[in-house]
């Protein structure tokens, strides 16, 4: 069952704070239900990093800290055709590496990470990209987020939900947690929704972020969950980080 988005005319239907409590507290519940109608509005919610290998995806994982999917796109093909396998790359000076990196912020210290993590791939794994999360997270510039977007896109196993800034605004909008700490929240949708929905939740939620709950401008008029979100039509300041001072 999809909302129909509201006629788009006048004034959006403003919830009474009793309302909104009420669907605060049916929000857990509903988590599943809810995930199911947004990945509706979402067919296609998948990793927007661009990659055909295991290699090449870790790699982009690492390379998109403090920057978007979109620029690490446009990069990596080149240094992919240059780098082909963790081999290649772990055979080469960061100082190679940074002509083809250095379109994306923090870009030195990207080259040196990847060219170190390349380098354990090689010494540890033969190359290959290891399938679990004790193995991932001892890797260098390795945490548990990119641990668990490549255990999630590449093998549906992750171990957690991967929480960027969409999924923790969005997942406190629909009411799934109140914690702003990624690992609480990680742990409060990991507790709402089945295993084997987490890496869709992620990307579902990621791609609702992008698309439709932005963090200035959340669309609810369009959004196919207007009828259950605590937060509908007037989300503009819940989930969104403090400015900075
Ligand atoms: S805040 Fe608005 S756009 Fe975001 S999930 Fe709720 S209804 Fe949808």
């Amino acid at each position: 069952m999809k909302a129909r988005p509201a006629a788009g005319q006048g004034a959006p239907p403003k919830l009474t704070p009793k309302e909104r409590r009420e669907r605060a507290q049916r929000a857990p519940r509903l988590a599943a239900n809810t995930l199911a109608r947004l990945a509706e509005q979402h067919p296609t919610a998948h990793c927007e990093l661009d990659h055909r290998s295991p290699f090449e995806l870790i790699v982009s994982v690492v390379l998109s800290a403090q920057t978007t999917d979109v620029a690490v796109n446009k990069a990596t093909p080149a240094l992919f055709a240059r780098f082909p396998a963790a081999q290649a790359l772990a055979a080469a000076e960061p100082s190679d590496v940074e002509p083809y990196v250095s379109s994306l912020g923090f870009f030195r210290m990207k080259a040196k990470a990847i060219v170190g993590l390349a380098r354990e791939l090689v010494a540890r794994h033969g190359g290959d990209v290891p399938r679990t999360i004790e193995e991932l997270v001892r890797l260098p510039g390795v945490g548990r987020k990119t641990a668990n977007v490549v255990l999630g896109v590449l093998w549906n196993k992750p171990d957690g939900v991967v929480v960027d800034t969409h999924v923790a605004r969005i997942s406190r909008r629909l009411g799934w947690t109140k914690n702003v700490d990624p690992e609480k929240i990680e742990k409060d949708i990991g507790d709402l929704l089945p295993r084997d929905q987490w890496s869709q939740a992620s990307h579902v939620l990621i791609f609702h972020g992008r698309r439709c709950c932005t963090a200035r401008k959340p669309d609810c008029s369009s959004c196919y969950v207007h009828d259950t979100c605590p937060s509908a039509f007037d989300a503009e300041n819940v989930g969104r980080k403090a400015p900075r001072s």
